[in-house]
């Protein structure tokens, strides 16, 4: 029993990954696209940015600060129920968090502090620079999944992503509950998702 609904979450989990993966549009700096669905109890969003909006640059860490602002980018994107306030009646609490960026390596991305190494191993203290950064850009693909305990009561999400980070301008939002299908565009001064 337990095997099966554990077998489901996960394969749930890669749809949403495969999902997060594809396309990249035009990367404009200030604006990103969010798809949010709505299916049963669980709400997934699904933010594509360019790094710039968050982290202000673009390419792998070159310094011990830059390195901690990856981190501490990762870090406050782990605690995304602050980020996205849903309807209170719905009751949705954070689930999941997956970050990934081609130009930022996976395990500064995990939210955790890092210990302070003793001695990097021998040839990685100037790793080469990350595959695809002659470029010049690179964006951040997140998976937040939300469960919520009442889904019925769900009618709007407060986006507060623009308070966080100065750098996000603009959101284009595509929501997709079980009856509805909705398209907005997310302002610093229009926040509020609702349907
Ligand atoms: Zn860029």
């Amino acid at each position: 029993m337990q095997k099966a609904i554990l077998s489901m979450i996960f394969a749930l989990g890669f749809a949403c990954a495969a999902q997060a993966a594809e396309t990249h549009g035009a990367h404009e700096h200030g604006a990103a696209k969010m798809n949010i669905s709505v299916e049963q109890d669980t709400v997934t969003i699904e933010l594509d940015s360019p790094l710039d909006n968050i982290l202000g640059f673009e390419h792998a860490p070159k310094t011990a600060k830059q390195r901690a602002a990856v981190q501490a980018m990762a870090r406050r994107l782990h605690r995304a129920d602050t980020l996205f306030v849903f309807t209170p009646a719905a009751k949705c609490a954070l689930k999941t968090v997956t970050l990934e960026s081609e130009k930022l390596d996976d395990a500064l991305l995990q939210g955790k502090r890092e210990k302070q190494k003793a001695a990097p191993a021998q040839g990685t203290s100037d790793a080469a620079p990350a595959e695809g950064d002659h470029d010049g850009h690179g964006d951040l693909e997140a998976v937040f999944t939300f469960a919520c305990a009442a889904p019925r009561s769900l009618k709007s999400i407060d986006v507060l992503l623009f308070k966080e980070y100065k750098g996000m301008q603009e959101i284009e939002v595509q929501l997709v509950t079980p009856d509805k299908q909705v398209s907005a565009e997310l302002t610093p001064k229009s926040t509020t998702l609702r349907w």
